[in-house]
C-alpha cells in the first residue's frame, strides 16, 4: 500500500474507496511491513478497501508522536485546546452527510441511525468535553491543625499519553467518547479503533488537522486486536488505557495493565433487563421494549435482551410486542426506510445464529425470526442479515438468557411480583443497565434501588446525559466515563497543602 492523503472527510472519493492507514504524527501512513487487511461491506458480503494492519512498530512511532506533542499540549491554555476540539465538532457536523454514508457502509447500521444518532452524538462527545473541561473545578479547604491554619487544595495533572481502544458497534460515537475527555484535559493520544469499522475514525483524523490539533497530539494505529491492540496496552510510556469492548477482551488486557500498574477504564458487555410491569403506558413500554431489543440490530451493549413481563399481561404483551417486532423494516442499510440492517461481519452472523441455535436445544420457542434473512435486493445477496429474533419459555439459568448475544435477539420472561421481577434482573453476571417501565414511581424507586446496574432508565430507553457517570458494574466493567469521572480518569489528583499561617 503507498501512503497516500486523504484531504477531508467530506471527499466522496475517498469515503467510497474505504482505504484507511494509520494517523500518526500528523501524516497519514501504511504500516512498515506493508501489511494490510480487507474492509469487508456487511450489508454486501463485498470487500470496499484495505487497512493497515498495525502491530507494535506503529504503537512505538505513535507513543513518540505522542511524548514529543505532550509538553506542548498539556501546557497549552485549557481554552486554546477547547477552541480546537470544538472546531472539530463543527467539523464533523457540516460532514455529517459522508461519515453517516461511510459508518452505515463500514457497519451495515440503517443510515438513517447514522445521521440521526451516530455522527451527531460523535459532535456531542467533542462540544461536550471542549466546554467541560473549561467549568471544571478544583477542590480548595482551609483547615486549622493546632494554631497553624493551613489551604489544602488540588492541582489535576494530565497523565501523559492515553491508549484508546474502542468497538465496532458505534465505532465513531464511542471513539469520540474517549478521545474527547482525554485531550480536552492535555493528555496526547494513541487511539485504536475497531479493525471491523475503521473508516469514520480515519476521516477524523483528516478532520483533526483541519481543526489544528498540532500533529502527534491524537494519533490512530490500526489492526487487530491482539497486535496493535495489545502493543498499545502492553507499551510502558502509555499510564492510562481505556477499553470499550467484550469482557473476555477486557479480562485479557486487565491482565497486562494491572501489574504495570497502569490506570484502567474497562467499558465490557451487558445482558440488560427490560422490566414491564401492569401498570406502564402499555403502548410505549411496547415500541420501548422493541427499540431498545433491536436497535442497531442489537448490537449495542446497553440493548435490553432479556424482556420481563408481569404475568397478568405476559400473554397480551406477547403478542402485541411479536407483531410490533415483525413490522420492522430490514433492508439495505443505504436506503431511508431501513429500519434493521447487516449486522456487523460473517462471523457475527455465524456466531448470532449459534446462539439461537443454543437457545433451541434449550428448549427455547422461536416466536418470530430465528434464521438469516432473505436478502433485501440484489445488491445485499451476500450480506449478513438475520430476522430480529424473539424466543419465550426459557427460566433465567440457561446459557440463552445469561450469555451475551449482541445480535437482534431477545427473550421474554414473565415475573409475579416485584421481589421476582428484581430476582431476575439481577440473575446474570453482567450489570450495565435496566429499563423499568411502570406508572407506580415508589415501585420504580424500589427497583432502581435493588436493580444491579450501573444505568437504570424509568419509562424510557438510551436518553443520555453526558454529565452523568456511565458504565457497569459486575462483570460489565470497571470504572466509569462520562462528565466528572471522565475528566478525573484522565488526570492525576495532586493535594498540595500552604501553611498560611
Ligand atoms: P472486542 O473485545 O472484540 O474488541 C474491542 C476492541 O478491542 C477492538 O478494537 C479490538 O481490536 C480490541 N482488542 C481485541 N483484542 C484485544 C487485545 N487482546 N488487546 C487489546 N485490544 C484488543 O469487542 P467487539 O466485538 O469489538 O465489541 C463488542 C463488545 O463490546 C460487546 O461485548 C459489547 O457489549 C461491548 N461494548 C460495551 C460497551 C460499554 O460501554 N460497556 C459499549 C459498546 C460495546
Amino acid at each position: 500500500m503507498s501512503q497516500t492523503e486523504p484531504t477531508s472527510a467530506a471527499d466522496p472519493a475517498r469515503v467510497e474507496s474505504g482505504d484507511v492507514l494509520h494517523f500518526i504524527d500528523g501524516a497519514f501512513t501504511a504500516s512498515a511491513n506493508d501489511q494490510s487487511m480487507e474492509n469487508i461491506e456487511p450489508a454486501t458480503g463485498q470487500v470496499y478497501g484495505s487497512i493497515a494492519a498495525g502491530g507494535p512498530a506503529e504503537v512505538d512511532r505513535a507513543v513518540e508522536a505522542a511524548h514529543r506533542a505532550f509538553p506542548i499540549w498539556s501546557k497549552m491554555a485549557p481554552s486554546d485546546r477547547a477552541a480546537r476540539l470544538l472546531r472539530l465538532a463543527d467539523l464533523v457536523d457540516a460532514n455529517l452527510e459522508a461519515l453517516a454514508r461511510a459508518e452505515s457502509v463500514d457497519t451495515g447500521k440503517p443510515i438513517g441511525l447514522a445521521r440521526a444518532v451516530d455522527i451527531p452524538r460523535a459532535a456531542s462527545n467533542l462540544r461536550y468535553f471542549a466546554n467541560a473541561v473549561l467549568h471544571h473545578h478544583s477542590e480548595a479547604y482551609e483547615h486549622q491543625q493546632g494554631t497553624s491554619r493551613a489551604l489544602s487544595y488540588t492541582l489535576r495533572q494530565p497523565r501523559g499519553v492515553a491508549g484508546t481502544i474502542s468497538p465496532w458497534n458505534l465505532p465513531l460515537y464511542l471513539f469520540t467518547w474517549k478521545i474527547a475527555p482525554a485531550l480536552a484535559t492535555g493528555n496526547t493520544v494513541v487511539a485504536k479503533p475497531s479493525e471491523v469499522t475503521p473508516v469514520t475514525a480515519h476521516h477524523l483524523a483528516a478532520l483533526s488537522r483541519e481543526a489544528d490539533i498540532p500533529p502527534g497530539v491524537f494519533n490512530i494505529v490500526h489492526g487487530r486486536g491482539a497486535e496493535a491492540g495489545a502493543a498499545i496496552v502492553a507499551h510502558r510510556q502509555i499510564p492510562t488505557i481505556t477499553f470499550t469492548g467484550g469482557t473476555a477482551t477486557g479480562r485479557q488486557i486487565a491482565g497486562t495493565a494491572a501489574p504495570m500498574f497502569k490506570r484502567l477504564a474497562l467499558e465490557l458487555g451487558g445482558k440488560n433487563p427490560t422490566i414491564v410491569f401492569a401498570d406502564s403506558d402499555f403502548e410505549a413500554a411496547v415500541s420501548g421494549a422493541a427499540r431498545a431489543a433491536f436497535a442497531n440490530q442489537g448490537q449495542i451493549c446497553l440493548c435490553g435482551s432479556r424482556i420481563l413481563i408481569e404475568r397478568s399481561i405476559f400473554e397480551k404483551f406477547t403478542g402485541a410486542f411479536v407483531e410490533r417486532v415483525r413490522s420492522l423494516r430490514q433492508g439495505d442499510p443505504q436506503e431511508e426506510s431501513t429500519q434493521q440492517g447487516a449486522v456487523v461481519s460473517r462471523d457475527h452472523q455465524q456466531k448470532v445464529l449459534g446462539a439461537i441455535d443454543v437457545a433451541r436445544r434449550e428448549g427455547g420457542t422461536i416466536l418470530c425470526g430465528g434464521e438469516a434473512a432473505p436478502a433485501p435486493n440484489d445488491r445485499c445477496r451476500d450480506g449478513y442479515f438475520i430476522k430480529p429474533t424473539v424466543i419465550s419459555g426459557l427460566d433465567e439459568n440457561c446459557r440463552t438468557n445469561r450469555e451475551e448475544i449482541f445480535g437482534p435477539v431477545v427473550t421474554l420472561m414473565p415475573f409475579d411480583s416485584a421481589d421476582h421481577a428484581i430476582h431476575l434482573a439481577n440473575a446474570t453476571d453482567y450489570g450495565l443497565a435496566a429499563s423499568i417501565w411502570t406508572s407506580n414511581l415508589n415501585r420504580a424507586h424500589h427497583l432502581a434501588d435493588r436493580v444491579q446496574a450501573g444505568i437504570i432508565w424509568i419509562n424510557c430507553w438510551l436518553v443520555r446525559d453526558l454529565r452523568v457517570p456511565f458504565g457497569g458494574m459486575k462483570q460489565s466493567g470497571v470504572g466509569r466515563e462520562g462528565g466528572a469521572e471522565a475528566l478525573h480518569f484522565f488526570t492525576e489528583p495532586k493535594s498540595v497543602c500552604l501553611l498560611l499561617d
